[in-house]
């Protein structure tokens, strides 16, 4: 999968992505990524890329042309056009299950906004789809992108040292996850719950359904309604 990021900070997703377990799967070729520097297809001669609002008002509003022309340069290199994502807080709120589906692109550019956000021509003219981080504005797109990145790249083949773990992970399968124990077994005089030492892997799986359908209702009763009604 090919993932581009055009922002006008690509060193801050940069830094971030490069780290850990997907800069470790970036280097073994699980998937490609590349952060643009929209600042970089501008033709202002003092490299702006940003105007006073039309029709007055506070902030100043990312310019159409510096975007499109990087999108473009994209396309170029790509030699398609990607599935085209605005972060924006008017998007969708994104979920595991659009990371699920995203996870399956080929091709994925996300364009970061800033400042008071973006020149609505552009938009209108190369976003497939806008996504939210949630119901609260940031300062820019930067970090909802790279929450998007990470969700969907931890799914691509290669990347978790199990495939098939994020499958038993909260929200995949619409309930949170159970409770987690590692050594030792008595900390601070609290003990791991005896099933997970038996060795029987039937009670074990049994006792991790009942806690995750517990922790889903208690913390999550919308989700745990959710779950009921689609069984
Ligand atoms: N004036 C815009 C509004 O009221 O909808 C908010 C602009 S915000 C300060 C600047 C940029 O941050 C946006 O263009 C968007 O890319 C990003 N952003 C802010 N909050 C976000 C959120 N909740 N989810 C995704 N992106 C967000």
């Amino acid at each position: 999968m090919r993932i581009d990021i055009a922002t006008l900070f690509p060193e801050m997703c940069d830094a971030v992505l490069s780290e850990s377990i997907l800069g470790r799967a970036q280097k073994k070729g699980c998937f490609s990524l590349t952060c643009w520097n929209i600042r970089d297809y501008t033709l202002d001669k003092h490299r702006r890329v940003d105007d006073v609002p039309y029709g007055g008002g506070r902030g100043m509003v990312m310019q159409a042309d510096p975007i499109y022309r990087c999108y473009e340069a994209i396309c170029e290199t790509a030699g398609t056009k990607p599935h085209v994502i605005y972060l924006s807080p008017k998007g969708r709120v994104f979920t595991q299950q659009r990371a699920v589906e995203l996870a399956v692109m080929p091709h994925i550019l996300l364009l970061c906004g800033h400042y008071e956000g973006v020149d609505q021509r552009v938009l209108d003219e190369i976003v497939d789809e806008e996504i939210s981080a949630g119901d609260y504005v940031l300062t820019g797109g930067e970090l909802p992108a790279m929450l998007v990145v990470d969700a969907v790249a931890r799914m691509l083949p290669g990347v978790l040292p199990e495939d098939v773990c994020f499958e038993e992970e909260s929200h995949f399968n619409g309930l949170l996850e159970y409770p987690q124990y590692t050594r030792p077994a008595v900390w601070h005089g609290r003990e791991v719950p005896p099933v997970l030492l038996s060795g029987h892997h039937l009670h074990i799986e049994n006792w991790r359904i009942a806690q995750s359908l517990a922790e889903t209702q208690q913390k999550r009763p919308d989700l745990y309604a959710d779950y009921l009604n689609k069984k």
